[in-house]
């Protein structure tokens, strides 16, 4: 059957595996954007279709920065159906335990799924510029290691996220690029065009994950507007999109 939502092929081969990456037909997917009511109800939605309950999944209070958060079974359910209380204040999220799943809300930055398949551990991270420059796959590939895995038995998936060609960043932002990743960086009339997606590549590579094992979706959130929102697009009317990663 063909799905509703973006998968990643490389996570297909391990059953154990539940993930999926909504679209726009699902409509708003981040609290303060929607009414909490259609939020929760989108969600629902979400979930359903990939036959888990929202209340086992586990949401962030992203802020842009390098923190991965170990997670369980006590804080299952948190940010899934509520906008406030006890959030988690992280851009990732980790864990080895079954039945609970990791979410995080994107746009235009990148959500990234990763599956130890010898070590049974998964993480969902959420990288915008900030967060790479911040170092946080690094960061997340060192909490692998906290938790017994091989970097080489990583599998990673990058989601759908902004194109170098529609990513134009202000100046002092090309600046560190231009320092730290100059691979990634492209200028052209004086405006610079960063690719994130490259950035994120040779990030994990340089972290010791496979080339092999890296699979980046095609898809960009301003190419493919009709599939995917776009906050750079579209504004604060363009539906952020959540990523799911769990052990069944
Ligand atoms: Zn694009």
């Amino acid at each position: 059957m063909e799905e509703r939502f973006y998968k990643f092929s490389s996570f297909s081969c391990f059953p154990e595996i539940v993930q999926g990456i909504s679209n726009r037909s699902y409509g708003e997917m981040k609290f303060g954007s929607a009414q909490d009511a259609e939020v929760i109800k989108n969600r629902k939605q979400f979930a359903k279709d990939l036959g888990i309950e929202l209340n086992q999944v586990i949401f962030p209070h992203q802020v842009h920065g390098n923190r991965i958060t170990a997670v369980g079974k006590a804080e299952g359910g948190k940010g899934a159906l509520e906008t406030s209380g006890s959030l988690i204040e992280a851009d990732g999220l980790i864990t080895a335990e079954k039945g609970i799943y990791l979410g995080i809300t994107t746009a235009d930055c990148l959500p990234i799924l990763i599956y130890d398949p010898a070590n049974r551990v998964v993480a969902a991270i959420h990288a915008g510029w900030r967060g790479i420059i911040d170092q946080i796959v690094p960061r997340a590939i060192e909490k692998f290691k906290e938790f017994g895995s091989d970097p080489e038995n990583l599998i990673v998936g990058v989601g759908p996220g902004i194109c170098q060609k529609h990513f134009v960043v202000k100046n002092e932002v090309l600046k560190i690029f231009l320092d730290r990743y100059p691979s990634v960086t492209f200028v052209r009339n004086k405006d610079g065009y960063v690719d994130l997606k490259k950035a994120l590549f040779d990030d994990l590579k340089k972290a010791g994950v496979s080339k092999d094992n890296i699979e980046i979706a095609d898809f960009c959130t301003v190419c493919d507007n009709g599939i995917y929102g776009s906050f750079r697009k579209e504004g604060e009317k363009g539906p952020k999109m959540i990523a799911v990663i769990g052990l069944k």
